[in-house]
């Protein structure tokens, strides 16, 4: 079968009433981004409670499948038959050549289940059920119907158009981007940052990241790895701008003026730092990182806190509780966990010490940082000045 056009079905969680319609229209701006980079013309249009997607003439079906899939918002795909005319007769002949078509193996068990959106229709639910029951069981011997556990569920909406389908395709849940603020994510080489990003925008935020290199020691590939990270998270989440800030004088200094064990835990207070300030001159209302609670030692207790001490817009960790095989599932799930584990150098890594302390003290780190105040601050100042723009889509 070829599908000329999907019921796109969407969670109304939250959406009801007023408010329902930028929902909507958020939803239909994320397909049609979505549906832009896939082979044919889409034609887009809603009608209460319902979104369909109608395609004119040859068109990528796997392709488009995809893209839809990608499309927060989205709680079912349905591709499905469509067709104006009403009149009850020609909905059971256009049942009987849907089944007929989709099911050549015709020993099956089925359900009609209809549904009125239209109340005005004169053919109440039940009768529709019977009727158009009646002509499959007549059309196709072999098929029997089931109501408790049927192997094809038959929907048939009458609306101002009458809706047919049985394949119902699971879409990527979550709000539409575009439905809440705008946050920066802190987005680094490694497995975790990409699917902490991934998450957060899953909930409707639109997405901005940072990444800090430290050029010599960190390479032009682990850059460029980066900005495949930051275009494989855009697939989901709509455009990325991507800051990449050189961070190599920073750390340098650090790594001159305090104690090796404490490195990380500074370093990772000034990326926020920086962030923040990025974030600010962006319209960005928190951070997003990869943090998970205890799997590396910048990631205890003591070592969040003293983090989340040197920012003060919300940081969201969506993968706080998760182990590290949970969020390897995502990454897996979303593809970008073959980009991330190429082997390229992290600035993290570079400087890092044998013993890092694993319970820092907060009043310990800030004393270490006055070692810094002489000229920290126009580090910063220049850092943000000469960082880099990639627009990742
Ligand atoms: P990831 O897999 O996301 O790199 P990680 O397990 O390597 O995380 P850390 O290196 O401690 O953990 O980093 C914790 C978080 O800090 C990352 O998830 C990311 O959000 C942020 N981060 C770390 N390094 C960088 C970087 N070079 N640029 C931007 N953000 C970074
Ligand atoms: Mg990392």
């Amino acid at each position: 079968m070829q599908y000329k056009s999907f019921l796109i079905k969407y969670a109304e969680i939250g959406t009801k009433g007023k408010n329902r319609y930028l929902f909507e229209d958020a939803l239909i701006k994320q397909m049609k981004r979505a549906l832009k980079n896939v082979e044919g013309q889409f034609v887009i249009s809603k009608e209460s409670g319902r979104i369909y997607v109608d395609t004119e003439g040859e068109y990528d079906y796997d392709e488009a499948v995809d893209a839809l899939k990608r499309v927060f918002g989205i709680v079912w795909i349905c591709p499905m038959v469509q067709f104006e005319d009403r009149d009850y007769e020609n909905i059971k002949k256009q049942a009987v050549a849907y089944m007929d078509e989709v099911y050549p193996d015709k020993r099956l068990t089925f359900k009609v289940n209809a549904r009125r959106g239209d109340k005005s229709y004169p053919h109440m639910s039940e009768e529709i059920n019977r009727d158009v029951g009646e002509v499959i069981l007549n059309a196709f011997p072999e098929m029997k119907v089931d109501v408790h556990h049927p192997d094809v569920l038959l929907h048939v909406e009458v609306r101002k158009k009458v809706s047919i389908y049985s394949l119902m395709i699971p879409g990527a849940g979550g709000m539409p981007v575009g439905t809440n603020g705008k946050a920066m994510l802190l987005l680094s080489g490694g497995i975790d940052s990409p699917v902490a990003g991934w998450m957060i925008a899953k909930r409707g935020v639109k997405i901005d990241a940072v990444y800090f290199h430290a050029p010599p020691y960190t390479s032009e590939r682990a850059k460029q790895k980066v900005v495949d990270l930051a275009r494989l998270v855009a697939r989901y989440s709509g455009p990325i701008a991507l800051h990449i800030v050189n961070f190599t004088d920073i750390q340098l200094y650090i790594y001159d003026k305090c104690p090796h064990e404490e490195l990380t835990i500074i370093m990772r207070r000034y990326m926020m730092r920086i962030a923040e300030q990025i974030a600010n001159d962006t319209g960005c209302i928190g951070l997003i990182t990869g943090e998970s609670i205890g799997q590396v030692a910048s990631q205890t207790m003591q070592s969040l806190l003293c983090t989340n001490d040197a920012c003060s817009l919300p940081v969201y960790r969506p993968l706080i509780g998760f182990d590290k095989q949970e969020i390897v599932d995502i990454s897996e799930k979303i593809d970008t966990y073959e980009t991330s584990v190429l082997p390229y150098e992290d600035c993290c890594t570079i400087f890092v010490a044998k013993h890092p302390v694993t319970k820092p003290n907060l009043n310990v780190i800030r004393k270490s940082e006055r070692n810094l105040e002489e000229k920290i601050d126009e580090m910063v100042a220049e850092a943000i000045r000469t960082k880099e723009v990639v627009w990742c889509d």
